[in-house]
């Protein structure tokens, strides 16, 4: 087992950053490259939910992330804003839905976040804020039978 937290302002440059740091602590799992490419988009698309939706751009919010792993390499990842949280989670959910249309968002985050993750739940409501909750079985490098 394994476990870190992270803390840093809702700022857009900080999302690349939490981003590669959160990689980095799972390479020790040696996770596939499609694994890799999975996990940086469900952060991507979780830490810029917080600051965009949560905080709308203000960039004195906290982004609180917290990572741990079991031997199984099963990892959990929770992203956790202090925000304006959501007042109907299933309608967010919803593929294409979107309150920020303007500002050209598609709506497909919560959609790309629980194809990727083998379990995925928002726990949020009205003004307190909202949690992700990202499960995902890592099964490291496959080796392609094929030459
Ligand atoms: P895209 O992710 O494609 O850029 P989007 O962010 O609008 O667009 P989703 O990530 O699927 O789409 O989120 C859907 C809606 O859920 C958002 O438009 C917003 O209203 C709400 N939402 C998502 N995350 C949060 C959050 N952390 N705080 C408040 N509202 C949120
Ligand atoms: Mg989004």
């Amino acid at each position: 087992m394994n476990e870190m937290k992270m803390r840093f302002l809702s700022r857009v440059e900080n999302e690349p950053f939490a981003r590669t740091s959160i990689v980095a602590f799972l390479m020790p799992l040696n996770p596939g490259m499609e694994e890799v490419m999975e996990i940086k988009t469900m952060i991507a698309e979780a830490v810029t939910n917080a600051i965009i939706h949560g905080y709308d751009g203000k960039d004195d919010g906290w982004v609180e992330i917290h990572v741990r792993y079991e031997a199984d390499h099963m990892i959990d990842i929770v992203v956790k804003d202090e925000g304006c949280g959501i007042e109907d989670i299933s309608l967010a959910m919803q593929p294409l839905y979107t309150t920020k249309a303007h500002l050209e968002r598609s709506g497909m985050g919560m959609t790309i976040m629980s194809t990727f993750a083998d379990d995925f739940h928002v726990v949020s409501s009205a003004g307190k804020g909202c949690v992700v909750h990202l499960r995902k079985q890592l099964h490291g490098q496959t080796t392609s039978t094929h030459q």
